[in-house]
């Protein structure tokens, strides 16, 4: 079932969803499941799956270094296909400009199609580890709002080099991201919102937000976003703290930032356990906060320990 549909047959009642992260090449899935299992008592009407950007490594050859490009975590549909019949649950890739050409997403998108898959999320992606800036791949996107527009033209028989006339046409419903605190690149904070509305306009049905700690900023986005015309829903995306590092790490990759109150509780623990516990606690009241406002999901960053998020979502669900 569609997301927008999840969120339709709820009709008001908040919605518990959250992300996973694909194991490392080489490990287990089951790893997965044992993060899934215990989250499942709170039915979550879908489950988002992500997709690593490509890297280089360098293999020593006889003292020669040898530059490869893999992908460390590969297996975000394999995973989607393999989660949704084990649990009976939707399953959403994320699918990147980043990475794929053009040819290589639409027949990502046709094994989706083949899989029963019906919600896609459509990214840029973030630069490979070696760029400062994202760099688009030869013969793929540049935007996410081009990714965007070809799902738009899959879903109605248009695909790249041909158009199909055929009753199993796909009909996915599109997820894109928003940024309450603006994407990092991003010139303002209305000309971000101009952007994501160019998502919209090219076929998205849903928003899913960048982690966020100050609530108001979400709220700030919200209105904005709706004062520019967009209707759609906007799910908050909410990550609770794990670590002490996690106040440094997370200001420096997403450009966010963290209230004062949650920074000095965070510094005054004198152990990883006791800030795992303090993030808990503050993604519980943000989550109340978020709920009373309406927001039609709540979507929490799992990176891959499910221990905190069941904490938070069995006082909250
Ligand atoms: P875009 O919407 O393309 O925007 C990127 C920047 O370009 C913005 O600053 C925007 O204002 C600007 N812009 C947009 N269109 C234009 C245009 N036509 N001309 C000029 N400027 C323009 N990354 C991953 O690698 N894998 C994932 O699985 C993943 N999942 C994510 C899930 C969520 C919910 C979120 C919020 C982010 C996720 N990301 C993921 C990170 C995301 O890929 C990065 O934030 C990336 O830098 C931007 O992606 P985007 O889709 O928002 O890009």
């Amino acid at each position: 079932m569609k997301v927008t549909d999840h969120i339709e047959q709820a009709k008001g009642k908040t919605l518990f969803s959250f992300e996973l992260i694909p194991p490392q090449k080489g490990r287990s899935i089951k790893e997965l499941y044992d993060n899934i299992d215990p989250l499942m008592e709170f039915k979550p009407p879908f489950i988002d799956v992500t997709t690593s950007r490509e890297e280089y490594i360098y293999i020593d050859r006889d003292g020669l270094l040898d530059k490869k490009l893999t992908r460390m975590r590969p297996g975000t549909v394999g995973i989607c296909a393999s989660i949704k019949h084990k649990y009976e649950v939707d399953t959403i890739p994320h699918v990147l400009c980043g990475g794929f050409t053009k040819e290589e997403t639409e027949y990502l998108l046709v094994d989706c199609h083949y899989l029963g898959i019906q919600n896609v999320m459509a990214l840029r992606g973030d630069a490979m580890k070696e760029e400062k800036y994202f760099t688009p791949t030869k013969g793929g996107h540049a935007y996410a709002n081009e990714l965007v527009q070809q799902i738009t033209n899959m879903n109605k028989g248009q695909f790249l080099h041909e158009v199909i006339e055929t009753d199993n046409k796909s009909d996915f419903c599109i997820g894109v991201a928003g940024y309450p605190e603006k994407h990092m690149e991003a010139p303002s904070m209305d000309s971000d919102i101009r952007r994501l509305k160019e998502k919209v306009a090219a076929g998205a049905d849903y928003v899913v937000t960048q982690m966020f700690f100050d609530n108001k900023k979400y709220f700030d986005f919200v209105t904005r976003a709706k004062k520019a015309g967009i209707t759609v829903p906007i799910i908050p995306g909410i990550k609770p703290i794990a670590i002490k590092r996690h106040l440094q790490l997370l200001p420096q990759v997403f450009k966010l930032d963290i209230p004062d109150e949650l920074v000095k509780a965070v510094e005054s623990c004198k152990n990883n356990k006791e800030v795992r516990q303090v993030g808990i606690e503050f993604a519980i009241q943000q989550s109340k906060e978020l709920m009373e406002f309406g927001a039609p999901v709540l979507h929490y960053y799992s990176m891959g320990k499910s221990d905190n998020i069941k904490k938070i979502a069995a006082a909250i669900f």
